[in-house]
């Protein structure tokens, strides 16, 4: 018998049918001898939906309000798990996040973790029924307000659960066969990676390929939970995330493992900041105070007739209003000339593990994208990463032509999407 913490993504629970057809597989788990405990997402595209409701009547409504609205999705779709499970004849009890023991610090709309104390779903397993859970949402320690993880988060419920109950595996499942090499949405030539380590997985997730929230496998290295990543809509194999092959041991990295893209960036640039000492710590600081996340940075060489030069970076969209407001509030401070926003970008990473022993792989990719004619704006590496900033409209273009020019495409159509509407 094992124990296994199974998550279903909202496309796989987008409508009464998909709710009963995931009951019947996690009912056939749990008949095969297995404890189940699930977790599940709001219900197709709910939570932006609501989101949609929100904008409509506020440009800036409340942090905690927000959490409370959004939060009502994953607790719509527990309670009809649940009942759908009943149906079949299985016990089953559904639990919001705080009542599953999930406690978060207080940053409403991307809390993190601070403890899981789920001994309501161990009652629950021991009394030989399933236990849901309402995905993306904890509560503070102090105050008992209702948080949310930030979006995609339900599969970080999923693994802090699977840790906190010594769970066998966490089953993502989702609406495509696994982590492939690229977006199947937009790389029909994309191959499934039947296993890869989580230092991979950890730079995909980071970069753009949200078939795994980031912080869901940062959790399952720290705590060495072994992520199965797999389609609800078909009964093929997935993706294996773990650093330990069961038959073989520790595994052997591949020189490229995959291709993420990331449409949501925006790229600011502070012109002609005077080129003196302490001016890019303050300029940072600023931003880093208005809680923005940067991302890639370039310093352009300094103009030696003036003593300026210009500095871009990239954040994601939904910061670009912050930081713009922290930048002009410290503007007679910084001394620059002027400050412009660019929507228009995107990024693109190459990700692998063997790259740090294997020269020429920049060389091959800038060669693809310029046989593609794609103008790169930015670039920055890491150990096993090198990523570029393009035009938005090129991203997806130059995916495909890196994809194809690493040998990664796929004789035959392995790329499936089966449901979801990619938003
Ligand atoms: P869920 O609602 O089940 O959580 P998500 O929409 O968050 O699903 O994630 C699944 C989607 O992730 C897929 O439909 C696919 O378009 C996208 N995706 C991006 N990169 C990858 C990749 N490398 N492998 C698989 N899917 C990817
Ligand atoms: N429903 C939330 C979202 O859409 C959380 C999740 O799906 O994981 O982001
Ligand atoms: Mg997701």
């Amino acid at each position: 018998m094992a124990l296994i913490v199974q998550k279903f993504g909202g496309s796989s629970v987008a409508d009464a049918a998909s709710i009963a057809r995931v009951a019947k597989r996690v009912t056939e788990t749990k008949t095969a001898g297995n404890e189940v405990v699930v977790v599940v997402s709001a219900m197709g595209d709910t939570t932006d939906e609501l989101l949609d409701l929100a904008a409509a009547i506020s440009d800036s409504p409340p942090n905690r309000e927000m959490d409370i609205l959004l939060t009502a999705g994953e607790r719509i779709s527990m309670a009809l798990l649940a009942i759908a499970i009943h149906e079949l004849g299985t016990d089953a009890q559904a639990f919001t996040g705080q009542q599953a023991g999930v406690i978060t610090d207080t940053s409403h709309g991307n809390a993190r973790i601070i403890d899981v104390s789920p001994s309501r779903i161990q009652r629950v397993l021991e009394g030989g029924a399933v236990a849901i859970v309402a995905g993306f949402q904890g509560v503070t320690q102090h105050t008992n307000d209702v948080t949310t993880l930030g979006r995609g988060g339900s599969d970080t419920t999923a693994v802090a659960l699977a840790a906190a109950l010594g769970a066998d595996v966490c089953e993502i499942y989702t609406d495509v066969d696994g982590l492939f090499t690229a977006d199947p949405r937009i790389v029909p030539a994309a191959r499934r990676i039947g296993r890869i380590t989580t230092e991979e997985t950890l730079e995909l997730a980071a970069n753009g390929a949200k078939v795994l929230h980031l912080r869901a496998v940062e959790y399952a290295r720290r705590y060495g939970v072994p992520i199965h990543v797999r389609s609800s809509f078909s009964l093929n194999e997935g993706t294996l995330v773990t650093d330990v092959d069961p038959e073989e041991g520790p595994m052997e990295n591949p020189i490229i493992s995959g291709v993420a893209h990331d449409s949501s960036q925006g790229k600011v640039t502070v012109v002609g900041v005077p080129d003196v000492p302490g001016k890019a710590a303050q300029l940072f600081e600023a931003v880093a105070a208005a809680g923005v996340n940067i991302d890639m940075i370039v310093q352009n060489v300094s103009e030696q007739e003036t003593g300026r030069t210009d500095i871009s970076f990239t954040l994601p969209t939904d910061q670009s209003k912050a930081a713009k407001e922290a930048l002009e509030a410290t503007a007679a401070e910084l001394g620059y000339q002027s400050l412009s926003y660019d929507e228009g970008v995107g990024k693109l990473s190459l990700v692998g593990a063997g790259m740090r022993s294997h020269p020429g792989v920049s060389a091959r990719l800038f060669g693809a994208l310029r046989d593609a004619g794609i103008n790169i704006e930015m670039i920055s590496t890491s150990e096993i990463r090198i990523s570029v900033v393009t035009r938005s409209e090129d991203l997806e273009s130059a995916v495909r032509a890196v994809h194809t020019a690493f040998g990664l495409d796929a004789d035959e159509v392995e790329a499936v999407v089966y449901g979801g509407t990619g938003r």
